[in-house]
């Protein structure tokens, strides 16, 4: 057996890489990582405009890279549209391969209804792209990638599941319901791996929607609701992407990157 001195850090050397939800936060931060690693990335979002900004980012930074970089619109909040706009999506990724590795990072602006104002068509809503997105996603994937352990996908849920905030049930029941199908589908598309990650609050474009004046009041409680004593960020969580990809032993498991808050 030959020893490369390089045989972890190019584990995803030349690989496919997907991301749903790469245009910004956390999802921009593992296309970031995955070219780092050598691979090829695929991006997507629902904004034409914020695709190809995201798309000139990347190619900025790495500029050697640029070659490694795509993207393609694709939105998943309706549901008449949902698996014809992904049928797309993997079709435009797949190219003349295969797609290595599949992640799903999309999320709409969060909005939290509580549950006395929440209605059938508000709660459906609410878990259309993350949840129907995932799910439907994974249906259609697998046609599209490479066969066996060293492909995967890799989903998003949030600590909220675990530790719900006030009001925010909604928000964790279709949470604990993606941690759910992460090992349905690690049953189902074996040998193909899927892991899901659960992120604490990471300080990313999804605050956005926060008003200046209360911004700084909320960074301040999640950072003293942590053991880190920070909010996270996405660079850092996006590590946990590069690992389940990494990692041809991992799957039907959720990896939490919240600070240590479940245990504060
Ligand atoms: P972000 O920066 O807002 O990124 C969200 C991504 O999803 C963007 O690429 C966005 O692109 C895409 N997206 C939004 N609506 C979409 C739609 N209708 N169809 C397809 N793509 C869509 O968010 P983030 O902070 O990285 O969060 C990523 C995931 O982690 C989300 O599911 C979030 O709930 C979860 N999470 C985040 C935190 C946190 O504190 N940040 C904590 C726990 C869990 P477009 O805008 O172009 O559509």
């Amino acid at each position: 057996m030959s020893l490369s001195t390089t045989k972890y850090t190019s584990k995803l050397h030349s690989a496919r890489v997907l991301i749903l939800g790469g245009t910004s936060g956390i999802g921009f931060c593992v296309a970031e990582a995955s070219l780092e690693h050598g691979a090829h990335v695929c991006i997507s979002g629902s904004k034409p405009s914020k695709l190809s900004g995201a798309i000139s980012r990347l190619q900025s930074s790495y500029p050697n890279l640029a070659s490694h970089v795509s993207g393609h619109v694709c939105d998943l909040s309706q549901l008449s549209s949902l698996e014809a706009n992904l049928d797309a999506l993997l079709k435009f990724a797949v190219g003349d391969g295969k797609i290595d590795h599949v992640v799903f990072t999309a999320g709409d602006a969060l909005k939290i209804v509580p549950l006395a104002e929440a209605t059938v068509e508000s709660i459906q809503q609410s878990g259309t792209v993350r949840f129907m997105g995932s799910l439907m996603l994974a249906k259609l994937a697998p046609t599209y990638m490479s066969p066996g352990p060293r492909s995967s996908i890799t989903l998003t849920g949030g600590s909220n599941s675990h530790r719900p905030i006030k009001g925010w049930c909604v928000v964790a029941a279709w949470g604990s319901g993606l941690e759910g199908m992460a090992r349905g589908l690690a049953v189902d598309l074996a040998p193909l791996r899927v892991n899901l990650i659960s992120p604490g609050a990471v300080y990313t474009e999804l605050f956005g929607d926060i008003p200046k004046e209360r911004l700084e009041g909320v960074l301040q409680r999640f950072k003293d609701g942590s053991l880190v004593g920070q909010v996270g960020t996405p660079e850092n969580v996006a590590e946990a992407y590069l690992y389940t990809m990494k990692d041809q032993n991992l799957t039907g498991t959720v990896i939490q990157s919240d600070g240590g808050r479940l245990l504060k």
